[in-house]
């Protein structure tokens, strides 16, 4: 299995329109920070999971070529605004794109992209195939894959395992059932905003004991705010086990 993460930041990007800062002005490239975005390639799949903002450049980036299907943890932009990106698939690959998505997201999905589903068939739209997923093992383009339930402030947001990785985005809440499910991973991916506390976001402490709790064999840490540090910096004080991710990391395994 080989993990690219396409993207690391928080909402906004790093840097910030308009920020001073000294991550924000960092020369460090880790310090550039695309919407968070992850791409897997397993048993000739290659999935991406959420289409955020920066998407057209993550996939233009990492010279992707083919993209067996899409996977969606929630419906918030910074995870989904990219997705009319996936024509360019469609031209090449010549099908729909497969999307995975509970209904709910696909609501919002339908919504922000009425053009997609609005029956007139608008030439040159984006070809979409929405599968509807619950919280329950199911089987993307015949990879099985589990989701992971977590909570984002009040809105339930789909994590993934896949084999022996888990990927956890935007969530400040996991239930012990869910916990579960993320047990003997090799690889584990956790979304650490910040250091000072956050209403929907883990922080660098609270992401770090639950990296204690699970025991991965290894953790990245994700969604990464500005407020959170200089990668060089922040990386120093972490465990050999734990890493921040940086756009365009790789990691096989
Ligand atoms: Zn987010
Ligand atoms: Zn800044
Ligand atoms: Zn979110």
């Amino acid at each position: 299995m080989k993990i690219t993460f396409l993207g690391t930041g928080t909402s906004q990007g790093i840097p910030l329109i308009g920020c001073q800062c000294v991550v924000c002005k960092s020369i460090d490239s880790r310090d550039k920070r695309t919407r968070t975005s992850v791409m897997i390639e397993v048993g000739g799949k290659n999935f991406v999971i959420d289409s955020g903002p920066d998407f057209r450049q993550q996939m233009l980036r990492e010279d992707v070529r083919l993209l067996d299907a899409l996977l969606f943890t929630h419906e918030h932009k910074d995870h989904i605004a990219g997705l009319d990106d996936v024509r360019a698939f469609n031209f090449i690959q010549k099908k729909a794109m497969p999307v995975y998505a509970t209904e709910r997201v696909q609501n919002a999905i339908k919504r922000e992209f009425a053009y997609i589903f609005d029956g007139t068939n608008y030439p040159g739209i984006p070809k979409i195939d929405l599968h509807n997923i619950i919280n329950e093992p199911f089987e993307a383009e015949g990879i099985p894959v589990m989701p992971i339930e977590v909570s984002h402030h009040m809105l339930p947001v789909l994590g993934f395992r896949i084999g022996k990785f888990s990927y956890i985005t935007d969530a400040n809440y996991i239930s012990e059932k869910e916990k579960e499910k993320i047990f003997g991973s090799d690889v584990l991916v956790l979304n650490a905003l910040r250091r000072e506390e956050h209403i929907s976001h883990f922080t660098l402490t609270q992401a770090l004991q639950l990296i204690d709790e699970l025991k991965p064999k290894k953790a990245f840490l994700i969604h990464i705010s500005h407020q959170m540090g200089l990668h060089a910096e922040v990386e120093k004080e972490l465990s050999e086990n734990v890493s921040i991710a940086y756009d365009g990391l790789k990691v096989t395994f």
